[in-house]
């Protein structure tokens, strides 16, 4: 599967049958959105220097695509882009490709998924007539597309849909809290000759410890990790752990069991389908309560949660955001255990009403 190395760390890996070769650590477009374009290309072209060669955004992600077009084009025929339409159905799709292919300055995509198939309705709408995959598929015989993967936050349907053996790529979350695509997800992608790329490496930021991700996503050198890259400096950090591949110690794995069972089942993943909430309850920014208490001081939480913990109050309890919740996660429950949360830990700082 290793075929060569780039000039710095990173081996490259083919993309199961999609032909792509890329290097074994990707980087993932969200975070971009979030800086200005100066900014952005001297991240994008720092990440080339250390030798990244696969970069993936996606329609839905603002001006991601955007960004990356204008730093990548002078590297154009040295790197393997993806991106991913979100519409589920021919037409949608058809709009949003031409739309990628104009605002990344370039003829070609060379892996183009499907966003977020995570339910059987959006499965059948894209794989039934008129659905987004013809499209694609049409898109692809005409050169403006090498492969056409999926990305899904279900295991189920994730499986349902490597096994129409029609994907040649599946991308979904993994990291050492969210490993359960090892059970069923990974295998049957593997059994169907896909690449594997994993989104969320370091838990949607909740994980901190990038040292832990990173060497415990080194075991699985098949499934390729796109972290969301905002500065120069996370890359370098991440990149050092490809330098030196050490592998995960004793004293790592205890750790790691300690953040699983200080996490537990039920968390946020933040990964953001819930919003907007109508009523402008910050569903993430309140989940995350539970965990800054434990890591920050006084004035750091209460500069970060003050007034997102305010937002809950406006809360109807209308479900909205657990239909769009792809982990089901009884939302309300969970905004009113961290506002408890939070009030709590005002009171141990003599802060409390
Ligand atoms: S249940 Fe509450 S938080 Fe969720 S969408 Fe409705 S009002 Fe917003
Ligand atoms: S509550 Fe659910 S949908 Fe909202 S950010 Fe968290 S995991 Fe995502």
């Amino acid at each position: 599967m290793i075929s060569e190395k780039t000039s710095n760390a990173l081996n490259i890996i083919e993309l199961g049958k999609s032909g792509l070769k890329v290097t074994e650590l990707g980087f993932g477009g969200i975070p971009i959105m979030r800086v200005n374009i100066d900014e952005a290309k001297l991240i994008i072209e720092h990440c080339f220097e250390l030798g990244i060669r696969f970069f993936d955004t996606a329609h839905m992600y603002g001006d991601s695509e955007e960004k990356l077009g204008e730093a990548l084009e002078p590297f154009r025929d040295q790197v393997v882009i993806a991106s991913k339409v979100w519409a589920k159905e021919g037409k949608g799709a058809a709009e949003q490709l031409d739309m990628s292919l104009d605002r990344l300055r370039t003829n070609r995509i060379d892996l183009i998924q499907c966003h977020n198939i995570s339910s059987q309705e959006d499965l059948e709408k894209v794989m039934g007539p008129g659905g987004a995959y013809e499209v694609l598929a049409k898109a692809k015989a005409e050169g403006r597309v090498r492969a056409i993967g999926f990305s899904s936050h279900n295991p189920d349907i994730a499986v349902k849909g490597c096994n129409t053996g029609r994907f040649a790529t599946v991308q979904f979350p993994f990291n050492f809290i969210e490993h359960d695509p090892l059970e069923k997800v990974f295998p049957t992608a593997l059994e169907q000759g896909m690449g594997i790329i994993c989104m969320k490496p370091l838990g949607g930021g909740l994980l901190e410890r990038a040292d832990l991700c990173f060497r415990f996503l080194q075991q699985y050198p098949e499934v390729i990790p796109i972290p969301g890259i905002q500065s120069r400096d996370e890359i370098s950090e991440i990149i050092s752990f490809y330098r030196d591949r050490r592998p995960l110690s004793e004293d790592d794995w205890e750790k790691i069991q300690e953040i699983r069972s200080e996490l537990g089942t039920r968390f946020c993943h933040r990964c953001e389908y819930c919003m907007p909430c109508e009523q402008g309850v910050q569903i993430p920014g309140v989940l995350l309560v539970k965990t800054q208490v434990r890591r920050f001081s006084y004035k750091q939480v209460v500069a970060m949660a003050k007034d997102r913990v305010a937002t809950v109050e406006n809360c109807v309890e209308c479900g909205e955001c657990v239909e769009r919740c792809p982990y089901d996660l009884p939302i309300p429950d969970m905004l009113k255990e961290n506002v408890e949360i939070y009030k709590r830990f005002l009171l141990e700082h003599g802060q409390g009403s």
